[in-house]
């Protein structure tokens, strides 16, 4: 696909040197991972993260994820455990989040983890930010390239239509295949989910063979902000639109062709669905849609990550 737009970029060794040098000038870069797309910045660098914040317009409490290409990079900044180790011998690199305690001696700017000893990291698997992480000598703080509380971009184009030129580099790495951002799991003590996602916590609980904390506690999760995601007009969960002006997100073969509904999956795969969920969220926006409604989507597996993520659209 050619490009429109002159700050996106195609992936090549020339792009490749430029996003290191980019990133080591302390400056900001949009890239794909196989979640959603990313807003990266050097983490060990005050100047790069405050950039990062700044430019997400993202309150200063919610912290950010460390991104590395391997353990032995991790290392320096995190203390490991037992249940990390078997966590990532299984599913990394991949759309997990560790929250950890971070090291003393950890040159992680104290911005990225908003002042907390404990600090959340990912391996992530997309082959173009694996080859810009190994590259470089420190890690990416790198949340998701959207302006705060909105939709997470799964396109280069949707990163676009965020920062506009306010964001010089883009690389194109294609459509994000799992479409929701990482699961994020908290494991300073009794496992808990602070966040659903792909890799469910049955998942999970079966690798570490141990049940996960249920107990609610706000001061882990600092930043789960409780409106999130929002496509910026109205969302009713659960309902069906009595108006043609109001679009209608809807799940299964059950459902007809109608120009104002939009199918996550005619099949009735949650993981498609996930994958589909923010692109049609953002299609129905900017087709002037004044209001969406949504079916009932199971709330299972992948479906209780949909679900976390349209309800805090919908608030
Ligand atoms: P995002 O950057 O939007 O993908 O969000 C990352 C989420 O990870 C934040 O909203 C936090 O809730 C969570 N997180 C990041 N760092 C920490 C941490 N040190 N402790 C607990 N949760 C964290
Ligand atoms: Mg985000």
């Amino acid at each position: 696909m050619k490009n429109i737009y002159s700050n996106i970029y195609s992936f090549n060794k020339i792009v490749l040197k430029k996003t290191v040098e980019t990133l080591k000038q302390g400056n900001l870069v949009g890239l794909p991972t196989e979640t959603v797309y990313g807003l990266a910045g050097n983490a060990y660098s005050k100047k790069a993260v405050k950039k990062i914040f700044r430019l997400k317009a993202r309150p200063k409490k919610n912290p950010l994820i460390v991104h590395y290409f391997s353990l032995k990079e991790a290392r320096k900044d995190v203390i490991f455990n037992d249940e990390f180790l078997k966590l990532y011998k299984r599913l990394c690199p991949g759309p997990l989040t560790f929250v950890l305690m971070k090291k003393r001696k950890s040159k992680i700017s104290p911005l990225v983890t908003a002042n907390l000893n404990s600090v959340a990291i990912r391996f992530p698997k997309h082959k173009i930010v694996r080859s810009i992480i190994k590259s470089l000598n420190f890690p990416i703080a790198m949340p998701s390239a959207n302006i705060s509380s909105r939709l997470s971009p799964v396109t280069a184009e949707d990163v676009y239509e965020e920062f506009k030129n306010k964001l010089t580099t883009i690389i194109n790495g294609g459509k994000a295949k799992i479409g929701i951002e990482s699961t994020v799991i908290d494991l300073t003590e009794k496992p808990k989910i602070l966040r659903p996602g792909i890799i469910s916590a049955n998942e999970i609980k079966n690798f570490l063979k141990t049940n996960l904390s249920k107990k609610k506690n706000k001061i882990k999760s600092p930043g789960m902000l409780k409106k999130h995601y929002s496509p910026g007009i109205p969302l009713v969960m659960g309902k069906k639109p009595k108006k043609s002006s109001h679009a209608y997100i809807v799940f299964g073969k059950k459902f007809k062709n109608r120009r104002n509904y939009f199918n996550l999956s005619k099949k009735g795969h949650l993981k498609e669905a996930a994958a589909n969920l923010y692109k049609i969220m953002r299609k129905i926006k900017n087709k002037g849609y004044k209001k969406i409604f949504v079916s009932k989507i199971p709330n299972q597996g992948v479906g209780i990550a949909i679900n976390d993520r349209l309800k805090r659209a919908s608030r």
